[in-house]
């Protein structure tokens, strides 16, 4: 990896986060990568993360008691790391981290924080983020959800698809209209009226579980209501997950480019090593520029986020290219093996279709070109 990393060569790490960092790498590579090879169970999944609890990767930007306090740079280095494993299980990072302990951490005062996020920073329950509908994906403010004050209880009804970790989800952060603007809860599964159907026969992030959410009913007491309105709520979660699937996929997309590079050092045609032949070297050229341009972009808007000084087209404008990168350096990996491209051995099959899914997520491709296209030219074009 020393020679893909061409403009990065000092992270400018404290010799704490350089520790960190080593051992989620070892981690990574060494254990969780070992969770590939097993069935995808709900005992695996809750396993994965109690594994992240215990190596206090949850919710690590959160200075608490029960998390780490770390730098924006060092949240997006280690999902960088796990990335590179699959994007399945950044994601279950991202979730649990960015959009459920950070909003409640940010909007749940000091009774939601105690009650919810011991047991989540540990993995001993899994947390998921509700926000997409059937019939408003990008258009989330269009949302059907609702919610109903009734005494010293809100009465939620309504439904939420494609919500990772859905099915197997102890905390539920769910976003509902509340006489028309948007506002945040937080439910648990022991409330009654709440069920959460998986999703089936994905082709992408196979990895990870993902489900819709039922609510019918559903009492939730007053006080479980997060202090923040509108999309301001969601989109704040969103902007600290973009970050890090930014940093993410660019741990896929380096996989992918020294799986390659490996490929043709091995790989004898026309009498020479694939390695040696000036188009294969062309395409590692653009494959490698384009990771390099990627991670500096990421690590200037860590260190802009860890100063203060941001603005949320930032994170869009390197959530788009990173992701849609990453795609195209797998999509080029995978033709540069071949026919080996497409086989589980060689895993790149696995992380440009992973890939697809991570570029539609959380924002696509068109929607952030929409935000930044409206930063330039003051005109809204949704
Ligand atoms: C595996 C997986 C896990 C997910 N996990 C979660 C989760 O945990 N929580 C959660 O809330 N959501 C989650 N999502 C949902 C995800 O965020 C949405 O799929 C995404 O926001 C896109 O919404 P959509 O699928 O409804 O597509 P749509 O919004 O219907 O978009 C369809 C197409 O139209 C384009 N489009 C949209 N608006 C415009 C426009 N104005 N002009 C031109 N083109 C436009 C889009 O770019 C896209 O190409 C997950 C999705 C997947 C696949």
């Amino acid at each position: 990896m020393e020679r893909i990393n061409i403009l990065v060569k000092r992270l400018n790490l404290t010799t704490t986060e350089n520790i960190v960092l080593h051992s989620v790498k070892n981690f990574s590579k060494h254990h969780l990568s070992e969770y590939l090879t097993r069935p995808v169970t709900t005992d695996n999944i809750r396993k994965i993360y109690q594994e992240f609890g215990d190596i206090g990767i949850f919710g690590s930007t959160i200075t608490s008691d029960y998390t780490a306090g770390l730098t924006n740079k060092m949240y997006g280095l280690i999902a960088k790391e796990i990335e590179a494993v699959d994007s399945g299980f950044r994601s279950m990072l991202s979730v649990q981290s960015s959009l459920v302990m950070k909003p409640i951490h940010q909007y749940g005062g000091d009774r939601l924080f105690e009650k919810y996020v011991p047991d989540l920073s540990i993995g001993k329950t899994i947390g998921c983020f509700g926000l997409t509908e059937p019939d408003s994906g990008s258009d989330a403010s269009a949302m059907k959800t609702n919610a109903r004050l009734d005494g010293n209880h809100y009465i939620l009804n309504g439904s939420k698809t494609w919500i990772t970790s859905s099915p197997l989800a102890d905390v539920f952060i769910i976003w509902a209209k509340e006489d028309g603007k948007v506002s945040g809860f937080v439910l648990d599964r022991s409330m009654e009226g709440i069920s959460t159907p998986e999703i089936k026969n994905k082709m992408s992030l196979k990895s990870s579980i993902t489900g819709m959410i039922h609510l019918t009913d559903v009492k939730v007491p007053k006080e479980n209501k997060l202090d923040v309105s509108g999309m301001r709520g969601p989109l704040s979660c969103l902007n600290n997950a973009r970050f890090g699937i930014s940093f993410g996929v660019l741990g896929a997309a380096e996989y992918c480019i020294q799986q390659t590079i490996d490929y043709g050092l091995n790989r004898n045609l026309f009498g020479s090593l694939l390695a040696e032949k000036q188009l294969f070297q062309s395409k590692l050229a653009n494959m490698t520029t384009e990771y390099n341009l990627g991670l500096s972009a990421a690590l200037t808007v860590a260190d802009n986020m860890d100063d203060g000084v941001f603005i949320p087209e930032m994170i869009s404008l390197i959530k788009r290219n990173n992701c849609s990168k990453s795609l195209n350096i797998a999509r080029e990996a995978r033709d540069m093996l071949g026919g080996n491209g497409i086989t589980e051995e060689y895993n790149i099959f696995r992380h440009m279709v992973n890939l697809e899914t991570v570029n539609t997520y959380e924002g696509t491709h068109d929607i952030h070109s929409l935000i930044l296209g409206n930063y330039v030219t003051e005109r809204k074009a949704f």
